[in-house]
C-alpha cells in the first residue's frame, strides 16, 4: 500500500531543495504555475538586466563600435562555449546561430555531402515536424536522390543499414518525453558507416548530455526552451572537432567566411566551428541567451536531473491519487527514460488545458489529444505540483472545460 502524499510533504521537499534559491532569479507572476518552460522559458533577472544594458549602454551609446568594444562579434562563439559545458562538448565545438530548423538544414546538408552514394536519412515517424520538414525540403533541393525513412522510435537500431547516410533524431521526444539511447544509436550508426545528428531541443539545460562521450558527429538545439533565452532567441549547433574542417554547409554567408571584412568576391570558409555561421547574429536575443546561460551553468546538473525526475514522478503519482476515473492516461515513460516533461492523453485534452491555463496552470496541448506539462527544476516547486493537480482535479470534477470558450483554438497551442 502506498501512502498518501500531502501538500505538507511537498512543502517540506521545497525547504530541503538544494536548487530552491534559483527561483528568485526568474520573474514569474505570483499567481501562475508555469509548466511550459519546455516550450518558452521564463525571463530571468540576468536576461532582463543584460538586454537593458545592451540596448541603453552598448547600442544606445556606442552604436556600431560595440561590435568590437563590447565583443558582439564573437558572442556566437562565447555563448557556444557556455552551452558546450551543458552538453558535454569541447568549448570550440558549439556555436550559437540561427534557429534550430536552419541549423538542422545546414548540418544535414553537410552530413549528406560526407556520405556520397548513401541515400537514406533515417528518423522517427513522430519526430518533431520541423525536423522532418527540413529533411523533406533539403531532399527536394538536392534533386530527390535521397529518401527520408521514418520508423517507429523503437525500431531505429534495427533500421540502420548500409544505405543509411544519416540518423537524425530528437534526443527527448517532444510529446512523450521519452529519451533515446544516444550512445547506443550513435555507435550502431557509426558501425554501419553512417553519421548522426541529434536534436537537443528538449535536452540542453534539462538533463545531462555527453556529446563527446557518445562520440556524436553533429547536434542542434534550442535557445528559448530550457535555456531561457527568450522568444525566438537563437539556437545552437555542435560539430565534433574531428569533422569541423571537413564539412561544407550550404548557407555560405559572410559570417562563416574566413575573412568577412576583406569583402572578397569568393567564399572561403572559416576554420573550425565558425564556418557554420551565415549572417549577422541577433545581438539582443543572443545577449539575453548568453546571460541566462550563466544560471544554467551555476546549477548542479546532478541536482537538477534528480529534481526534474522527482517532480515528474510526484505529478504522475498525484494524478493517480487525486484524479482517478476521469480517463486521463500517462503516455510518458518512467523517470530514468524520461526528459523533464510529463504528458497525458484525454479525449478533451484541448478544452481541459485551456481551462487550466485560464486558472493559472500553464501547460500546453499537442494535437491530437495530449496535455503536456514541463517541470523545469530551476523555478518549479514541489508544492506547485500539488497546486497544479488540485486545480486539474477541480476542472475535471466540475466539468468546467465544457464551457464553449475553452474550445476555441488559437493559432499557437
Ligand atoms: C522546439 C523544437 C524545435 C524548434 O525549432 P525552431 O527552428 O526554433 O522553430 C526544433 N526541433 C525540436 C525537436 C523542437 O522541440
Amino acid at each position: 500500500m502506498t501512502t498518501v502524499v500531502t501538500r505538507t510533504d511537498l512543502a517540506l521537499c521545497d525547504v530541503a531543495d538544494p536548487l530552491r534559491e534559483f527561483r528568485k532569479l526568474f520573474d514569474l507572476p505570483d499567481d501562475l504555475i508555469y509548466l511550459d518552460g519546455n516550450s518558452l522559458g521564463p525571463v530571468s533577472r540576468h536576461s532582463a538586466e543584460r538586454v537593458r544594458r545592451v540596448v541603453q549602454e552598448q547600442w544606445g551609446q556606442d552604436l556600431i563600435k560595440s561590435w568590437n568594444k563590447h565583443g558582439w562579434i564573437d558572442l556566437p562563439q562565447r555563448a557556444g562555449e557556455k552551452i558546450a559545458k551543458l552538453v558535454g562538448a569541447k568549448p570550440n565545438e558549439v556555436i550559437v546561430a540561427d534557429s534550430t530548423s536552419v541549423n538542422l538544414f545546414k548540418l544535414l546538408a553537410a552530413a549528406l555531402r560526407l556520405r556520397p552514394g548513401r541515400t537514406i536519412i533515417l528518423s522517427e515517424d513522430s519526430n518533431f515536424p520541423t525536423d522532418l520538414y527540413i529533411a523533406q525540403g533539403l531532399i527536394d533541393l538536392l534533386g530527390g536522390q535521397h529518401e527520408l525513412r521514418l520508423v517507429d522510435g523503437t525500431a531505429i537500431l534495427g533500421s540502420i543499414k548500409k544505405q543509411t547516410a544519416v540518423v537524425m533524431l530528437t534526443h527527448v521526444h517532444y510529446k512523450t518525453g521519452r529519451i533515446h539511447e544516444m550512445e547506443q544509436i550513435t555507435k550502431k550508426a557509426h558501425e554501419a558507416g553512417a553519421l548522426v545528428i541529434w536534436d537537443l531541443a528538449h535536452s540542453a539545460g534539462a538533463l545531462p548530455v555527453d556529446l563527446n562521450g557518445c562520440n556524436v558527429d553533429f547536434a542542434v538545439g534550442c535557445g528559448y526552451k530550457y535555456l531561457n533565452g527568450g522568444p525566438g532567441a537563437p539556437a545552437f549547433l555542435y560539430v565534433a572537432e574531428r569533422l569541423q574542417n571537413e564539412i561544407k554547409q550550404p548557407l555560405s554567408g559572410w559570417m562563416g567566411h574566413k575573412a568577412p571584412f576583406e569583402f572578397g568576391t569568393d567564399y572561403e570558409p572559416a576554420q573550425g566551428i565558425t564556418r557554420n555561421l551565415c549572417g549577422t547574429p541577433p545581438i539582443l536575443s543572443l545577449s539575453s541567451l548568453d546571460a541566462s546561460l550563466d544560471i544554467a551553468l551555476a546549477a548542479d546538473m546532478k541536482a537538477l536531473r534528480e529534481k526534474s525526475m522527482a517532480l515528474g514522478d510526484v505529478f504522475i503519482r498525484l494524478i493517480e491519487q487525486e484524479c482517478p476515473g476521469f480517463g486521463i492516461e500517462c503516455i510518458s515513460p518512467p523517470a530514468a527514460q524520461r526528459g523533464s516533461q510529463v504528458s497525458f492523453t484525454h479525449e478533451n485534452a484541448y478544452a481541459i488545458m485551456q481551462t487550466l491555463i485560464q486558472r493559472g496552470v500553464v501547460g500546453d496541448f499537442r494535437a491530437p489529444d495530449v496535455m503536456r506539462f514541463g517541470f523545469a527544476p530551476l523555478y518549479i516547486r514541489y508544492a506547485d505540483v500539488w497546486d497544479a493537480v488540485a486545480t486539474l482535479r477541480n476542472v475535471l470534477e466540475t466539468r468546467a472545460w465544457e464551457q464553449p470558450q475553452y474550445r476555441v483554438r488559437a493559432s499557437v497551442t
